[in-house]
């Protein structure tokens, strides 16, 4: 924790990278990678975020950005609205509501032997796929595939993930794991 500081002022968290070997510690690396970026990532934390379309809800998760995406194809005309794009001056917009499953008596358990993910392997996710999509310009299924990969090597370097499920929710694990689907119940 000595290494993490942050200025309520510009709302900034800084990290100190100085000394950890990235190649072991993939969070750190994630880290590295979208503050080296060309484009400008941006961590929302709470009920609600700014996109280019205004201020919308975030039950739990946002993980907005400039790219096309063929999710929208269906639409008429396709494509995305306002409300699925980050607001203006950045590309990639993550949000997480962390009072949404404590809040309105919706609790989260899980479906499987392990439990539920730890939070901060969300926090790890989304910014992984939020990459994916803006840096390699994968379009979702391949970017949320590309960042459950990652965090499968986050959890080979840290053991004690493993009694979690995945914070990428959804994909199945390999089968000498448990899977790590989740639901909601209201
Ligand atoms: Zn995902």
């Amino acid at each position: 924790m000595d290494r993490i500081s942050y200025d309520s002022n510009s709302k900034t968290i800084t990290v100190d990278l100085t000394g950890i070997n990235l190649e072991s510690n993939e969070g750190a690396k994630l880290l590295q990678e979208v503050v080296s970026a060309e484009d400008r990532y941006d961590l929302s934390v709470g009920d609600t975020v700014e996109t280019l379309g205004g201020i919308v809800g975030v039950n739990p998760v946002k993980n907005l950005d400039r790219n096309p995406d063929s999710r929208y194809n269906y639409r008429n005309p396709p494509g995305k609205i306002p409300t699925d794009l980050p607001k203006f001056g950045i590309d990639a917009q993550v949000a997480y509501n962390p009072n949404y499953y404590n809040g309105f008596g919706i609790s989260q358990r899980s479906l499987t032997t392990a439990q539920i993910p730890l939070e901060y392997t969300v926090y790890f996710h989304e910014p992984a796929e939020a990459y994916a999509k803006v840096q390699n310009t994968l379009q979702y299924a391949q970017a949320h595939a590309r960042a459950h990969d990652r965090e499968r090597r986050l959890r080979e370097q840290r053991p004690l993930l493993r009694l979690h499920n995945f914070g990428s929710g959804g994909l199945a694990d390999d089968p000498a794991k448990p899977a790590n689907n989740t639901i909601i119940r209201r």
